[in-house]
């Protein structure tokens, strides 16, 4: 049952919607506008024009992009925690992010008061991320538990969401600390659910968990992803998820260039003291892994090189930077949504290319990054 707020001018907030958020709002039945309105926007601003930052936990997905470049529509993202322990070198999050990870204070209270807002507003169901910019399963949620209590309150909420999508490196953990019963109830959507009937005739799980898997050689893992699990443990994980029917999509991302470097004369990596991220071998190996943990699709991106939030770029990531130089020249790489990545013609023939056809021979599809959050219903 829909509440009313008689003192809010709901119609007025959704007039204020900024330009590059309007098009959600677009195309809903008038009820669910102000459903969403209620929810995500402030309701007494000072402000002419209004963001969708409202929401205390269960937050607006992507509040960078407009929604002509990145068609995020109504889904949620939950950061269960700030900062993140593993410190992957190429990690976006650095940019914005601070150093060290910790869980957020009154975590639990706000995330209930999102949940009520939800129920009183009778938001449409969406789907939700956990999380964008940190590890949900972190060595952190060992002692915090916010990830189990997020998800559990999803789970007491079902109604209110649709897919809900776990983005790890850390898959062993939850298998170790009985997670498997709290996802295996999350994959299906209550009969009286608006999406049931369409999810069960598609098949789509209400469930999915996405695991970060970018190295087949431990030593390219250690240089690349010092603080996140070994890749024996990342494997052992999957291979329970797998072993209990939890769905899995496998992030082979980011994509690495890799010797012989497209760069006139000819160099290698090693030529910029950085070791071999991932060979043609370490990609295929990868992707056999992919098919045989039935993996419903691969992830990629190239890698981009982050200028952390007020610091300098690690010794990996300059040397990472001269070869993109290297690579561009008689171009520079393009600096774009604080990163350098490579110019688009050269990261597409010489490291997407040779992952998709790789991909194509063991028959797994591979979606980019970000067209794989757009796809999920
Ligand atoms: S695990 Fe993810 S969020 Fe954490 S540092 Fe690595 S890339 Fe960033």
């Amino acid at each position: 049952m829909r509440q009313q707020l008689f003192d809010v001018d709901v119609e007025g907030l959704i007039r204020q919607i900024h330009p590059k958020y309007r098009a959600v709002w677009e195309g809903l039945a008038p009820e669910d506008q102000r459903a969403l309105a209620l929810y995500f926007l402030p309701h007494r601003s000072a402000k002419d024009v209004l963001e969708p930052k409202r929401p205390r936990v269960i937050k607006w997905y992507c509040p960078f992009a407009a929604q002509c470049d990145f068609p995020s529509g109504h889904r949620y993202c939950i950061n269960v925690f700030t900062g993140c322990a593993h410190h992957c070198e190429y990690c976006y999050a650095q940019a914005y992010e601070p150093d060290e990870a910790a869980p957020k204070s009154n975590f639990e209270r706000l995330l209930l008061k999102d949940l009520d807002d939800l129920e009183r507003w009778d938001v449409p169901p969406a789907p939700v991320h956990l999380s964008n910019s940190t590890d949900p399963f972190q060595p952190l949620e060992a002692t915090a538990g916010h990830t189990r209590l997020a998800l559990t309150e999803i789970l007491r909420h079902r109604y209110r969401f649709t897919t809900v999508t776990i983005l790890t490196k850390n898959p062993l953990l939850p298998v170790r600390r009985g997670y498997l019963d709290l996802f295996q109830a999350l994959g299906t959507l209550p009969e009286d659910h608006p999406r049931h009937a369409e999810f069960a005739a598609r098949a789509q799980p209400g469930f999915v968990i996405e695991v970060s898997l970018a190295f087949w050689r431990e030593d390219a893992r250690q240089h690349y992803d010092p603080g996140a699990p070994p890749l024996d443990e990342r494997i052992e994980g999957l291979r329970a998820l797998h072993a209990h029917g939890i769905p899995l999509v496998l992030r082979i991302d980011p994509l690495f260039p890799r010797s012989p470097l497209p760069t006139r004369p000819p160099a290698s990596l090693a030529d910029f003291d950085l070791p071999e991220a991932q060979t043609l071998d370490d990609l295929e190996r990868l992707a056999a892994l992919a098919k045989d943990l039935h993996a419903r699709h691969v992830v990629y991106s190239p890698v981009k090189i982050v200028q952390p939030r007020g610091g300098q770029l690690s010794p990996t990531m300059q040397a990472l930077r001269r070869v993109y130089e290297a690579c561009a020249r008689p171009a520079k790489p393009v600096f774009r949504g604080g990163s350098w990545r490579l110019p688009d013609a050269i990261a597409r023939a010489h490291i997407i290319q040779p992952f998709l056809d790789i991909c194509r021979r063991y028959d797994m599809p591979a979606k980019y990054c970000k067209h794989n959050l757009i796809e999920t219903p």
